[in-house]
């Protein structure tokens, strides 16, 4: 059983303070962790709140997805839909191209009917064949995470080839880092993927 948050907390406290965390980290040795070492502190972890704030979507919350989807004819960032599911491109970000997949019905992962958790893993694949199809695109990360609201999304991002400091988990971060993608080119990539979506699995490319 995972410890009680207060436990946790204390345990963090007696480690160190946030110079002697930044010590003992491991990801500052993995080449790819984006900020230089010198003078870096560890954020002080804040005591913990229970219970949690609800995330959009639940415990009363609007849920933002579902407001998407009920005026989905006004929101260009859907590039591919089919009657359960739909993908959006983001506005340019640091990465070459970051997409979300949702499911039309409110669902979080955990109370996704088998059906639709069976067909999440298809497009998952076939999303992820399309993006690493586009020229210069070394690979695709998909990701579940949940923590900002209870409508399941799951992310891809496309990581450019050539750069050794971007690949794994930290692309998410230098995705913030860096410069915003040229936007002509997302829009590209993101009709190039959302057709080849289309033909590959069916749905509609917009
Ligand atoms: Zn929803």
């Amino acid at each position: 059983m995972a410890e009680d948050a207060q436990a946790f907390y204390d345990r963090v406290m007696a480690a160190g303070d946030s110079e002697e965390l930044a010590a003992m980290s491991r990801m500052t040795s993995w080449g790819t962790f984006p900020f230089e070492g010198e003078g870096l502190r560890v954020a002080r972890l804040q005591p913990p709140e229970l219970p949690e704030a609800p995330r959009t979507g639940e415990g009363g919350r609007p849920c933002d997805v579902c407001e998407r989807v009920a005026s989905r004819a006004s929101d260009d960032r859907e590039v591919w839909s089919n009657e359960r599911w739909r993908l959006v491109a983001f506005e340019p970000s640091g990465a070459p191209l970051v997409m979300m997949l949702v499911p039309i019905a409110h669902h979080d992962l955990p109370d996704l009917p088998d059906d639709l958790a069976a067909e999440m893993g298809v497009l998952m694949q076939h999303i992820c064949r399309a993006v690493e199809a586009v020229p210069r695109i070394a690979r695709c990360h998909v990701m579940r995470i949940g923590d900002g609201g209870a409508h399941l999304h799951v992310f891809f991002f496309a990581r450019p080839e050539g750069f050794r400091q971007l690949r794994g988990s930290f692309l998410v971060v230098w995705d913030d880092l860096l410069p915003p993608y040229p936007q002509a080119e997302v829009t590209a990539d993101a009709s190039a993927v959302a057709r080849a979506l289309a033909g590959s699995y069916g749905g509609t490319a917009r």
